[in-house]
């Protein structure tokens, strides 16, 4: 986080001695929510953040008190002792990597101000004296990425031109570099900026919950032994075992898959945004080094600072003008309403939004690879291997108008 000047303004006397500043999470268009100031930004749906937090520590709480605390005596040379503070250690590590997911810029685009100029004016349009041409922005352009041609939307919200993987969260509202899905679990899109610590958190889960799963069976075979009895009337005598066990096969379900699912997306060098929505075949992706540097690029490259100065003072932004205009293609300085965004529901993508979006992935013709049928079958079958409805969400924005909707795939 960057130190605003002077760095000893507090927000309330910012706005009290100059009513013209406001600080920039202060007049934020998006729909995060910023705790401390400005310091910290999460998506709109933080809340989740706090139930997934108890869903870690409760469990863990219980095996500390109930399992690891009664293991202490059971081995020799202090190793019942470190049993109980490996889990604590690791549980507060798995909490550490969940707020470093959720509590951080996912790498979110700063809006413009103004839309671009356009680089063509249209020539079918007349204009009389005195009147200004309406210029044309185009809805798509083409970059060339490694190579192969990637086409990159406009966004009508954002203003800008999404660079390639770039994409706009209907539930947080920003344009997110690398979008991989909005995670209601962490509260928070994962983007270029969290995915490394969003993984590192999935899989810490996944092992955190196999630790406990392990160290309850242990405690029932030490029960068996030491009262010569059998491995179920050994469980009895520790029912708290027996929730954990219960509770944390079911967690290793969801968060292992979860797991495998994002080890294969990272080899392959995709986010789980394009994998449902072009699922490229391996000479296709642009952005493929190959397996090793795949996850080179996940994991031992700098993430990038954020584009956004969270608690930078700016001046009072005048009101937006109210006049209106004619369509979304034509360069205003009109303040456009998100009209893009559909929030919340799950719906089913539709046809045409299935085939008619380009939004900042490869190009034409592998688009309409994915159908709806595509897309909703995948997304049931990692259902069926996590056994639990998994509702992330993709969020595309682009717009509403002639060329696309959004999609919103519930997965997983
Ligand atoms: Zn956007
Ligand atoms: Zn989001």
């Amino acid at each position: 986080m960057h130190v605003v000047h002077p760095p000893k303004l507090s927000d309330a006397a910012a706005a009290d001695h100059s009513p013209e500043l406001l600080r920039t999470y202060q007049t934020w268009k998006g729909s995060n929510i910023f705790f401390l100031g400005g310091r910290f930004i999460f998506g709109p749906d933080v809340g989740s953040v706090f139930l997934s937090m108890f869903l870690i520590v409760a469990p863990v709480a219980v095996f500390c008190a109930f399992v690891a605390r009664k293991l202490i005596d059971d081995f020799s040379h202090n190793l019942g002792v470190l049993i109980l503070v490996v889990a604590i250690v690791f549980t507060c590590y798995v909490i550490i990597l969940l707020l470093m997911t959720s509590g951080r810029d996912p790498g979110i685009i700063p809006r413009n101000a103004h839309p671009p100029q356009p680089e063509t004016t249209d020539q079918g349009i007349e204009v009389g004296p005195g009147q200004t041409p309406q210029l044309r922005l185009p809805r798509v352009k083409e970059v060339v990425v490694n190579g192969m041609t990637v086409k990159v939307k406009y966004c009508d919200t954002c203003m800008l031109y999404r660079p390639p993987r770039c994409s706009h969260c209907s539930i947080c509202d920003n344009c997110v570099e690398r979008f991989d899905h909005h995670c209601p679990w962490v509260g928070q899109c994962i983007g270029r900026r969290n995915y490394r610590f969003f993984f590192m958190f999935v899989s810490s889960a996944t092992l955190l919950c196999i630790y406990v799963f392990s160290f309850c069976w242990v405690y029932a075979i030490r029960i068996m032994h030491s009262e010569n009895t059998s491995i179920w009337r050994a469980l009895i005598k520790t029912p708290a075992s027996i929730v954990l066990i219960i509770y944390t096969f079911l967690a290793v379900w969801f968060v292992g898959g979860l797991t495998i699912f994002h080890l294969y997306l990272i080899s392959t060098n995709q986010s789980t945004y394009e994998n449902f929505r072009y699922r490229y075949d391996r000479s296709e992706n642009p952005y493929n080094r190959g397996i090793f540097g795949n996850f080179m690029e996940v994991f031992w490259t700098s993430i990038p600072p954020s584009k956004n100065n969270f608690r930078a003072l700016v001046p009072r932004e005048p009101k937006p003008p109210t006049r209106v205009s004619g369509g979304s293609f034509v360069n205003s300085d009109i303040q456009k309403v998100p009209s893009d965004v559909e929030m919340g529901s799950m719906k089913p993508i539709r046809k045409n939004e299935a085939t008619g979006g380009d939004d900042g992935g490869a190009g034409g013709g592998r688009r309409a690879s994915l159908g709806r049928s595509g897309s909703w079958d995948l997304q049931s079958e990692i259902a069926s291997i996590t056994g639990i409805g998994y509702s992330d969400r993709f969020s595309r924005g682009g717009s509403s108008g002639s060329l696309g909707g959004s999609v919103e795939v519930p997965v997983k």
